[in-house]
């Protein structure tokens, strides 16, 4: 059976292991950090049904205590002149789980599925013939396989080393990514918010997000900007949080640490020959809240089921273009649209977005469904209110047809992986403009 080599022990990466190595491929997936170190030291949210839907994973078999559900959520807007509240009923109740059992329950479903697993081996890049991925170089030497599967993250060595004949976007542009610093802190009171989820636009007037979450044993602080953080910054902010919600304590309990999330439409061509992309290696999150991990298994799933359907033959593009155009049918689309959203936000003065708030332009709904929610009726509401300053409203307006734009061409890919057509469509996405603006005062 061909022979596949998993970069990193990404979400995708995994999910697309575990169901290949059941359809009898040889599958090894190559990690740089010691198994017992992978997976964030804190709680994030994805749809708990998933990894059942997926990988037969049930709910019932999540470790005790490894998720619970999030409190009630408070948007604050930048001047902190207006809250909008989002009280979740028990079907929309937010549940979050921390992410090291999470790859564990992943970890433990390619190994019962039969995937190999090197750990603690970096991948230092592509091996190539000609324009062709052969393999991948890596710390433990060279590995030939038919197929390699990049789940490698956002600064996928994989991705990068490609050469340029494949036509791959390699490294993200301003914008494109979020930095964040996160940290759980002691709590030294028993004080518990009516809405114990604050989330802070453009929090202290700069582009970015902040939250303050607080729990019932600690306080989850999560500092997130656009533009690289620096240690000064976070501690700042740190310190601004803490004047504010005087129960935050000095004792770090998890966490402490940054990351990078990528905020943007996904890559177009997630293929070549020998190679295809999952995950924040193609940058597929939602770009309003940089969810990425739904995203992650189900390209994996889908990537598995293309493959599948090609046994024995040659992992060209051309067999794997059917995953590339399936999951932006299903899932690049609806991205491209909400990235459009984001970056008319961002790229608002802060004032902008003020005032967006205070003429309920941007209401709870929009909040709780990461800009999904677009009825017909509330946006003609909308537009009467926003009209009292056109020039944001209407940078608001562009962004979403923009996005809608972009949306419309996801979700038409050429039929067949014809260089040409491909070109000529990427070509038109590139065209619909997706970026914010530069900082703004
Ligand atoms: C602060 C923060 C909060 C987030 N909150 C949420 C949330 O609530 N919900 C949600 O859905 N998403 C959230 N995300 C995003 C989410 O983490 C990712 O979108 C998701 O993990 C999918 O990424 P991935 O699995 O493709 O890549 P990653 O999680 O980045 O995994 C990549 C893997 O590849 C390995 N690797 C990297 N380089 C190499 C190399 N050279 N050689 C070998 N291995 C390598 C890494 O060690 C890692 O194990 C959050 C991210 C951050 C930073």
């Amino acid at each position: 059976m061909q022979r596949i080599l998993v970069a990193g022990a990404g979400h995708g990466g995994l999910v697309a292991a575990a169901k290949l190595a059941k359809r009898g491929f040889d599958v090894t997936v190559i990690e740089k950090e010691a198994r017992a170190a992978l997976g964030h030291d804190w709680e994030d949210r994805f749809t708990f049904s998933l990894p059942e839907t997926l990988l037969g994973i049930r709910e019932a078999d999540f470790p005790a205590g490894s998720w619970r559900v999030r409190g009630d959520c408070a948007f604050i807007s930048p001047a902190k002149r207006k809250r909008v509240e989002i009280f979740y009923d028990e079907t929309q109740a937010q549940r979050v789980m921390w992410r090291k059992p999470l790859i564990g329950l992943l970890l433990d479903a390619a190994e019962a599925a039969g995937v190999n697993f090197l750990f603690e081996t970096p991948v230092l890049g592509p091996l190539l013939q000609g324009d062709r991925v052969t393999g991948l170089r890596t710390e433990a030497g060279e590995m030939e396989a038919a197929l390699v599967i990049d789940a490698a993250g956002v600064f996928s060595p994989v991705r990068m080393g490609l050469p340029a004949a494949c036509e791959i976007e390699q490294s993200p542009q301003r914008g494109d990514l979020f930095y964040a610093w996160r940290g759980y802190f002691n709590k030294i009171d028993g004080t518990m918010p009516r809405c114990p989820f604050e989330v802070s636009l453009y929090h202290e007037g700069e582009q970015g997000l902040s939250w303050c979450c607080t729990n019932p044993d600690s306080v989850d602080l999560l500092i997130g900007r656009i533009d690289p953080l620096t240690d000064e910054k976070v501690r700042v902010q740190i310190g601004n949080y803490k004047k504010d919600h005087p129960w935050i304590g000095d004792r770090l309990l998890h966490g402490g640490q940054y990351g990078r999330i990528p905020v943007r439409r996904p890559l177009t061509l997630l293929v070549a020959d020998g190679y295809a992309a999952v995950g924040d290696s193609a940058f597929m999150t939602t770009p309003m809240n940089g969810m990425g991990i739904d995203l992650s298994m189900q390209a994996g799933a889908l990537l598995a089921e293309t493959v599948a359907a090609n046994v024995g033959q040659p992992m060209t593009a051309e067999v794997l273009w059917e995953y590339n155009r399936r999951y932006h049918i299903e899932y690049g689309a609806a991205a491209s649209k909400n990235a459009g959203l984001k970056n008319a936000l961002l790229s608002l003065p802060s004032a902008g977005v003020d005032f967006l708030f205070e003429q309920s332009v941007i209401q709870a709904a929009d909040l709780a469904g990461a800009g999904k929610n677009m009825q017909l009726g509330a946006l003609l509401g909308k537009f009467v209110r926003g009209m009292k300053n056109p020039p944001w409203f209407f940078a608001v307006l562009r962004g979403l047809i923009k996005g809608g734009k972009a949306a419309g061409l996801y979700a038409a890919p050429p039929q067949a992986f014809d260089r040409a057509a491909i070109r000529a469509w990427d070509a038109k996405i590139r065209a619909c403009d997706l970026k914010i603006a530069g900082p703004q005062a």
